[in-house]
């Protein structure tokens, strides 16, 4: 499996932001044929085991109607409620939502993509994601994912969010452009800043592609990440995606952390 995703990691690193079409035969291979999480054998590959199943933690209603950040409790004002921090920042993107919530289970398949090689770990997140993003993506005109730094990307040899897009695109048969944005400069990660110093770490940090724009001027664009915090990294991309021109801009990314004041 190492050497097959290894295989596939240099695949997709070596063209870098624009990456090579693979067939679905050959991603179905990639599909893992053990959990995604642990050793257990399952059939069809691809899925989690009963116990990996149960213990997965889908982000569902109640959640806010804006960033989608999951309310721990009932008691938020039902579907059309706001998190605090949307009530007095509403972000530029109209909506964001995410398959699971960013707990120690989600670590096992988001950790091992960004920094392992697991790249089939992108085929099982991108199903959870196309379920979760059903509404966002009827609407979706084209699929952007959160850009890396070239200096991040050289190192890893993929960008884990365009993997992502790819995959979710295919799955809901939607065109993908994966250098519609670009990072001017590394943003150091951002650990435990609270949402003010990450906005102002993101700030500037991002631009639109102009030789791209042309395209997307009008669209309704569908950005893709693998993990939200604050939300300041997809509040910048909207900004500057709206400045130049497109339409309208949501979100969907694989995992959501959980704004522990509403749990
Ligand atoms: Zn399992
Ligand atoms: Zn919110």
């Amino acid at each position: 499996m190492r050497t097959s995703a290894a295989l596939a990691g240099a695949v997709y690193g070596a063209v870098g932001r624009v990456l090579a079409p693979i067939g679905r035969a050959a991603i179905d291979l990639l599909l893992p044929a053990h959990c995604a999480t642990c050793d257990t054998l399952v059939a069809p590959p691809g899925l989690f085991c009963a116990r990996c199943f149960a213990e997965t933690n889908f982000v569902s209603t109640p959640c806010c109607a804006r960033c989608g950040v999951p309310f721990g409790h009932a008691g938020h004002g039902g579907q059309a409620a706001l998190c605090p921090v949307c009530r007095e920042h509403p972000p530029a993107f109209a909506r964001a939502r995410a398959a699971l919530r960013y707990d120690p289970h989600a670590h096992r398949l988001i950790l091992p993509l960004k920094h392992a090689d697991r790249i089939e770990l992108a085929q099982v997140l991108a199903r959870l994601m196309a379920r979760a993003g059903t509404e966002l993506l009827a609407q979706a005109d084209v699929l952007v994912p959160v850009p890396l730094h070239r200096r991040r990307l050289f190192a890893r040899r993929y960008n884990q969010a365009a993997l992502l897009a790819r995959a979710v695109g295919r799955i809901a048969d939607r065109p993908v452009v994966l250098d519609a944005l670009r990072r001017l400069r590394p943003t150091a990660p951002l650990g435990d800043h609270d949402a003010i110093a990450r906005a102002a770490a993101v700030s500037g940090a991002i631009a639109p592609r102009a030789a791209r724009m042309s395209r997307l001027r009008g669209a309704r664009v569908l950005l893709v990440d693998d993990v939200m915090t604050s939300g300041a990294t997809a509040n910048e991309c909207a900004r500057v995606l709206l400045g130049a021109g497109v339409a309208s801009v949501e979100v969907l990314v694989a995992a959501r952390v959980p704004d522990p004041r509403l749990d």
